[in-house]
């Protein structure tokens, strides 16, 4: 479990996933990567500096095809390939469009040094050869860790993280796949178990940041930044492992998923923080939701309140209430006698209000490509 993924994908819109490629670091590609990184850079900046002459002398904004017009040619001085010159330059108008103001400018040296990044905006702009990938005539060898068309790669960019390792993404257009199981569930996110299944399953969580805990204190102590970066990156990239596992096998083994719409920022105020950070719930969510209309299943987030309260064989109010229960792991119900436990009881009955919900029609927190619940 250990292990650094080499790829993932990112959730945008249903249908369009990022695959993320690492490359391998012969030392000379890497070089060249930094001084098209350091070209970028210049590009933007000149984007920038247009935009501020613009600015001062309260001319027009350049648009994104204004900026591309002015640094025709650049590309061939810069030894960058054209779509990168002209893939900056709308990015480049693009985020001053969101801010409404010059984005920063980007630093190719110093503590303050932007991530490298260089990106492109087809798939014209790279060859993929067995493991490697060719751009502007190099080599680029790659971890693949999985197949890609490249007609349907829409644009991509290769970038720089905080290890200052090199990825190769590229912004891919999937089919919707129906391999989804046949079975419903309802999920119970908790602190204690990661998430209890209305099925009576529970999956614990497995606290990877305090496996690392002690560790990470002590790189920090001896004030090691890199290695406790290198922790973090560890910390994160297993959790994220588990919960593509879990989120695919829910999947795979269920047509219908509905999930509690607890809120973790409101519980991450309170002491509890860190543990609610590391369960990563958002995350839960998103990989559960993106796996979920990629396979063909349906995703719903149903309203928790209550949820712990109301017998899930009766529907009498019963349960533990509050947050002085929070300790109470199983109760018995005053009115039909059965036993329940706290977060499987639950998840039935976020099943059922999620059933509900659809039912109904009313307040449609339903992510759904087809009615099929
Ligand atoms: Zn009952």
């Amino acid at each position: 479990m250990g292990l650094a993924r080499t790829e993932e994908a990112y959730y945008h819109s249903p249908m369009v996933l990022t695959y993320r490629y690492r490359l391998k670091e012969p030392r000379a590609a890497m070089k060249e990567l930094a001084r098209q990184a350091r070209a970028v850079n210049f590009v933007w900046n000149f984007c920038g500096n247009t935009q501020e002459q613009a600015q001062r002398w309260s001319r027009k904004w350049p648009t994104g095809f204004d900026l591309i017009n002015l640094t025709h040619g650049g590309s061939r001085e810069l030894q960058l390939h054209s779509d990168t010159v002209q893939a900056v330059c709308k990015q480049f108008a693009a985020s001053r469009d969101t801010h409404r103001w010059r984005p920063r400018w980007r630093v190719s040296q110093g503590p303050k040094r932007s991530l490298g990044w260089i990106p492109f905006q087809a798939s014209r702009a790279i060859r993929l050869e067995g493991d490697a990938v060719v751009f502007l005539k190099r080599r680029y060898r790659l971890w693949k860790s999985r197949e890609v068309d490249l007609a349907a790669v829409k644009c991509g960019s290769f970038a720089q993280d905080a290890r200052s390792r090199w990825y190769l993404n590229l912004q891919v257009e999937v089919g919707e796949r129906h391999d989804c199981g046949s079975g419903e569930v309802g999920i119970d996110l908790g602190l204690k178990t990661l998430a209890a299944f209305s099925t009576g399953e529970k999956i614990e969580n497995p606290h990877h940041l305090a496996r690392y805990a002690e560790k990470l204190a002590r790189a920090q102590r001896a004030g090691r930044k890199e290695r406790a970066r290198a922790l973090h990156a560890r910390v994160a990239n297993c959790r994220k492992d588990f919960l593509h596992r879990v989120c695919l096998r829910l999947v795979r083994e269920n047509r219908c998923i509905i999930v509690g719409n607890v809120n973790s920022s409101g519980l991450a105020r309170t002491n509890q923080a860190k543990s609610v950070l590391d369960a990563g719930w958002s995350q839960f969510r998103s990989f559960l939701r993106y796996k979920a209309i990629r396979h063909g299943a349906t995703y719903i987030e149903a309203d928790e309140r209550f949820t712990t309260q109301v017998c899930s064989g009766c529907g009498a109010v019963s349960g533990p209430k509050g947050n002085a229960d929070r300790g109470v792991r199983d109760w018995v119900c005053g009115e039909c006698g059965v036993t329940h436990d706290r977060d499987v009881n639950s998840a039935i009955n976020i099943l059922v209000s999620g059933r509900n919900a659809v039912l109904r029609q009313t307040e449609i927190p339903v992510v759904s490509r087809r009615g099929r619940c």
